[in-house]
């Protein structure tokens, strides 16, 4: 038997990296499926009758094997991987995805699970196993359990449409973004563009046996060559090549896509009984309903749009002044347009503010960064992390602490991972590989991890992060503090696990504290003179960081009511048009003069391709919460007792045990409200 089957012996129970083999991996996770089936048919079979505890407890804690199974592999697929890795994905991904369909569809077991959840009055049951009832139940619900079986075929037929649909947007999309390259023989065709950037498209170029520069419609490509290429018309192609993918009319559109994907997601919701899909998927959410996202997002854009029209007039005339006049590179501004947005800007920002992240590194050496947010979790939870050598890891980069209470109780154990290295995805997350949870009476402490790809050291110099990275750091911290705090029964309510319009408020609440002198007090010191960064430059930190918050706002708030107005409104059949839909959508939030090439719907994988869907507000509806909470902080004091107890025992501890609302409001006393944003964006005077 693989030794993934078998207890772990480890101090702390943490996985065994450094004596698992990758050939381990797929007899384990079969052995492991075998006994959660095993576990499951115990429920179906038991002839008693269904109760709580031997109905929907029993399924909460079945498969806990493969979730330790999961968690070690997929994080390692993250992390660390290698083609070996990726080839045991692509074979258990569909065995894993096997097993849970034949739960979701295993009629006996949704007969218990039904049987508690129409008697759950008779259990008495407390908060957090209402929720898990209704949860486990939804599960079943959601997916058609209680339709007759030619609907449940026709709900079959509609979700492999979409997901097939849903691949080939996807598909279609990256094959525009591929197709497309600017080819540039004249140096003064880049002119304006860092070194850097320039030195990247030549690189490109020659990787291609080409002569010259190559521009493409990949972010790295293309953001700096819109921030900060003179030419205008060379700006105005590329931007248009990047607005128009999927809508050419040709084999790679997606017109018919977006309308078909609207109207399935449409029919599935009203054969579940929903209005809309929008219905369906915020009955799920802290927002609860579309007619509160609507309202949510109207209400901001109102109170945004005045300032957004201000920072577009400021922006068009300093456009005006800078290059009214043709030129060479230029025609000459008469009209701002979508081309010069970030060009204009960037150079605004510059006059403005003149702060590069040059000046600010030598204040951040990662190791001070580290204990700056060990500090604050002491300072407002009573944290303390400690260096632990005997825990076994999966790469030497990887640092590893125990985190333990003011009474010495062990808390979580915590790994940090902080460098690029070739078997490791973009991006920073946070992750667990043993979730909290109280089983026989035991309290079982998580084993939370967060991954970065921060700057590495050198010979000569430490890791000095840029300040974007030292917020990652705090943000992803954050959510570790929330799986690390976590202290409920079941683990599929723990921690993290929340909903989705909910998950982003301890993590970007603490990144709040890195604006604040109190803080950077605390770590902000030089890395080699030891002063504390001058509060000159923390002012223009802060300065900066809301430069041109409006626009910013109403763009966010523009993708939002676009995704509404495809997934909350009356049947899809009457959009005859993508594009005019789309025009419509966007009347209230356009700044720019409409460019009639261009569609966003037929590029917005947020919502067609990823799990986005009526889901786009959350971006804004974290800030509000996170500006509202971080206030009650203000008020009372950053590092105050009293408001850092409450935040622990009413959101950081709780998960997803009860409604996000009603835990919200026992820390704050009241709903969020969106002045705190607007105030701290600079949009309240
Ligand atoms: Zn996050």
């Amino acid at each position: 038997m693989s030794i993934l089957n078998k207890p772990f012996h480890t101090t702390y129970n943490t996985a065994p990296f450094s004596e698992i083999k990758n050939e381990d991996f797929l007899p384990a996770f079969k052995t492991a499926i075998e006994k959660a089936r095993a576990e499951i048919d115990d429920i179906v079979i038991n002839s008693d009758h269904p109760t709580f505890e031997n109905t929907i407890e029993a399924l909460e804690y079945s498969g806990e094997e493969l979730d330790r199974i999961s968690s070690i592999f997929f994080n390692l697929n993250s992390a660390e991987t290698n083609d070996e890795i990726q080839k045991i994905a692509q074979e258990v991904s569909p065995l894993l995805s096997e097993f849970s369909n034949d739960i979701t569809l295993n009629e006996d077991l949704f007969k218990r699970v039904k049987s508690v959840y129409d008697s759950k009055s008779e259990f008495k049951l407390n908060t957090e196993q209402k929720t898990l009832l209704d949860k486990k139940y939804k599960t079943f619900s959601r997916n058609g359990a209680n339709l007759p079986e030619d609907k449940k075929e026709q709900l079959r037929a509609i979700d492999k449409e979409l997901s097939q649909l849903k691949l080939k947007f996807g598909e279609h999309l990256l094959a525009e973004t591929n197709k497309f390259e600017m080819h540039l023989t004249k140096e003064s065709d880049l002119s304006g563009m860092p070194e850097g950037a320039k030195e990247a498209a030549k690189q490109l170029a020659e990787s291609k046996g080409k002569d010259g520069w190559l521009v493409t419609l990949d972010y790295p490509s293309y953001i700096p060559f819109m921030t900060y290429a003179d030419n205008r018309a060379l700006r105005e192609k590329l931007s248009k090549a990047f607005g128009s993918r999927g809508f050419h009319n040709d084999d790679l559109d997606n017109q018919d896509i977006v309308l078909r994907i609207a109207q399935l997601r449409y029919d599935r919701a009203q054969l579940l009984g929903y209005k809309t899909h929008a219905h369906f998927v915020l009955e799920e959410r802290m927002a609860e309903t579309p007619e509160k996202v609507n309202s949510f997002l109207n209400e901001l854009l109102e109170k945004a749009k005045p300032a957004a029209r201000e920072e577009f007039e400021t922006l068009e005339n300093f456009a005006k002044d800078l290059d009214g006049t043709s030129t060479e590179l230029s025609t000459g501004i008469d009209q701002l347009q979508k081309w010069d947005s970030a060009y204009y800007s960037e150079k605004l920002k510059q006059k403005l503010f003149d702060l590069d992240d040059e000046q600010l590194k030598p204040y951040f050496k990662l190791e001070n960064v580290i204990n700056g947010a060990f500090t604050v979790a002491e300072k407002l939870f009573g944290l303390r992390f400690e260096d632990i050598d005997t825990i076994d890891k999966y790469h030497e980069d990887v640092m590893t602490y125990k985190v333990i209470d003011a009474e010495d109780n062990l808390v979580s154990i915590f790994y940090a991972d902080f460098f690029p290295r070739a078997g490791k995805r973009n991006g920073a997350w946070m992750t667990s590989y043993k979730p909290q949870m109280i089983k026989d009476g035991k309290n079982e402490r998580p084993h939370v991890s967060i991954v970065c790809n921060f700057t590495k050291p050198t010979k000569s110099k430490p890791s000095l992060l840029t300040f974007n990275e030292v917020t990652t750091l705090f943000h992803e911290f954050g959510h570790a503090l929330h799986g690390m705090l976590a202290n409920t029964t079941y683990p599929s309510l723990s921690g993290t696990n929340v909903y989705w319009d909910f998950v982003e408020l301890p993590s970007q609440i603490l990144e709040n504290w890195c604006y604040e002198e109190d803080t950077l007090k605390l770590f902000a010191t030089h890395y080699e003179t030891g002063e504390v960064i001058p509060m000159s430059l923390v002012e223009k930190i802060k300065a900066s960081s809301t430069f041109h918050e409006g626009m910013q706002t109403l763009r966010q708030l523009s993708f939002g009511l676009l995704d509404m107005s495809w997934h909350a409104g009356e049947s899809p059949e009457t959009i005859k048009s993508v594009k005019s839909h789309e025009t419509t959508a966007f009347g209230k939030t356009s700044l720019y003069p409409d460019v009639p090439e261009n569609c966003m719907s037929t590029a917005f994988a947020h919502i067609f391709q990823g799990g986005y869907s009526s889901g786009y507000y959350s971006y804004k509806w974290a800030e509000v919460l996170d500006a509202d909470a971080f206030e009650y902080f203000k008020e009372e004091g950053i590092f105050n007792k009293t408001v850092a107890d409450k935040f622990k025992a009413y959101v950081l501890s709780q998960g997803g045990t009860e409604n996000p609302m009603t835990l919200y409001k026992k820390f704050r006393g009241q709903e969020p409200k969106p002045e705190a944003l607007l105030r701290r964006a600079g949009l309240l005077k």
